[in-house]
């Protein structure tokens, strides 16, 4: 049976992605230092015989030994990532690095979960992976898109050097069940106001763009890409359906079926104007596409919320 690290475990993508690896008959370890993840997450796999739990931070090393690493460990939500920002940068750099050493010492694939943000406020739209990105280096996301690119240059030179079997998936805007109620990025934002009747904040005008991937959808691409025998290249994994925040807005006001209103809060710094992956890629290499489209995809975030919410 293959044995699998997931770092990050706990947290939104980690623990749907170790739901889908424990179906597969993988053996998991769980490494997580619970700072935006929750137990919650993953209680109902820790009677599992496949599952087991590290508390620790990718920041220091460990000794284990695997076959496969998802690295998913990580802030996401930029009120998490911004919290502290040295940390956030260290996790991405000080943690790959930890990670790429042991997927060096026991010969194991490594995937690393990067992110569109390596783009930055794109200048080409919509963004191929060949795109180099228009990243801010000093302002308030660079703790988060810097390390992330950091990540991906050290992902390069462990495989060049030391021929790292390494996998990088550049993970577009991801939303569904179990994202954190203080988690603060928009989707779950706008369905927690809507369902407590409180007014929607769209930061900015709202004409800013993003495409929003269903969990279940990025989870297989996941798992599809770090199966793929010799893909080294950077692969988008993302809907490419794209919308306004505007539109995002709108649609959950809808589906909710409340009569709230849009206040506009001020447009944080560095906040990209448009994103949309092309995902001609994963389509060739790994047959992968989405096939939950947003008003799908909101329609069971909404329900995972209300139970939440009604148990609060
Ligand atoms: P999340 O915040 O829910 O999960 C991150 C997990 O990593 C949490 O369980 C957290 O406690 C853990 N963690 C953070 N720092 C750690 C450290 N130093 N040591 C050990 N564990 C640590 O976020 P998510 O949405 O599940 O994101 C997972 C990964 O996917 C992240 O690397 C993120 O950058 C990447 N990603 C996510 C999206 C998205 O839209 N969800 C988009 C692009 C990239
Ligand atoms: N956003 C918003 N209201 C919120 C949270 C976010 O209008 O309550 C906007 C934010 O400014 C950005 C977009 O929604 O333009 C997506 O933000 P998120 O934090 O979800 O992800 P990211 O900016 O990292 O793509």
């Amino acid at each position: 049976m293959e044995r699998v690290l997931v770092t990050g475990g706990a947290g939104f993508l980690g623990s749907h992605l170790i739901d889908k690896l424990i179906n597969n008959g993988s053996d998991i370890i769980c490494l997580d230092n619970f700072f935006t993840g929750s137990k919650e997450n993953i209680e109902h796999l820790v009677d599992h015989p496949n599952f087991e739990l590290i508390r620790h931070d990718i920041t220091l090393p460990i000794l284990l030994e695997v076959d496969k690493i998802y690295n998913m460990a990580c802030p996401a939500s930029p009120i998490h990532y911004q919290y502290n920002a040295v940390k956030t940068i260290k996790t991405s750099v000080i943690g790959i690095i930890n990670m790429l050493g042991m997927a060096k010492r026991v010969k194991s694939k490594i995937l690393q979960a990067s992110t569109s943000e390596v783009y930055g406020d794109p200048v080409e739209h919509p963004q191929t992976e060949e795109y180099w990105g228009n990243v801010n280096p000093i302002g308030i996301r660079s703790c988060y898109d810097e390390g992330k690119r950091a990540a991906e240059c050290l992902m390069m030179d462990y495989h060049r050097m030391n021929q790292v079997d390494i996998r990088i998936a550049r993970i577009f805007n991801t939303y569904g069940p179990r994202m954190a109620l203080n988690d603060g990025r928009v989707v779950s934002n706008f369905i927690i106001q809507a369902l407590r009747d409180n007014d929607l904040t769209v930061y900015g005008d709202g004409n800013q763009t993003r495409s929003f991937c269903y969990v279940d959808d990025l989870i297989e691409g996941l798992v599809l890409l770090m199966d793929h025998p010799t893909e080294i290249r950077p692969v988008n994994l993302g809907n490419d359906e794209e919308f306004t925040i505007l539109e995002l807005a709108e649609t959950i006001r809808d589906l909710v079926g409340t009569k709230i209103s849009i206040c506009y809060e001020p447009l944080p710094s560095d906040d990209p104007t448009q994103r949309r992956p092309v995902i001609t890629r994963a389509g060739t290499e790994l047959g992968w596409a989405p096939s939950t489209n947003l008003r799908q995809g909101l329609e069971k975030t909404i329900k995972y919320f209300e139970e939440k919410l009604s148990k609060a």
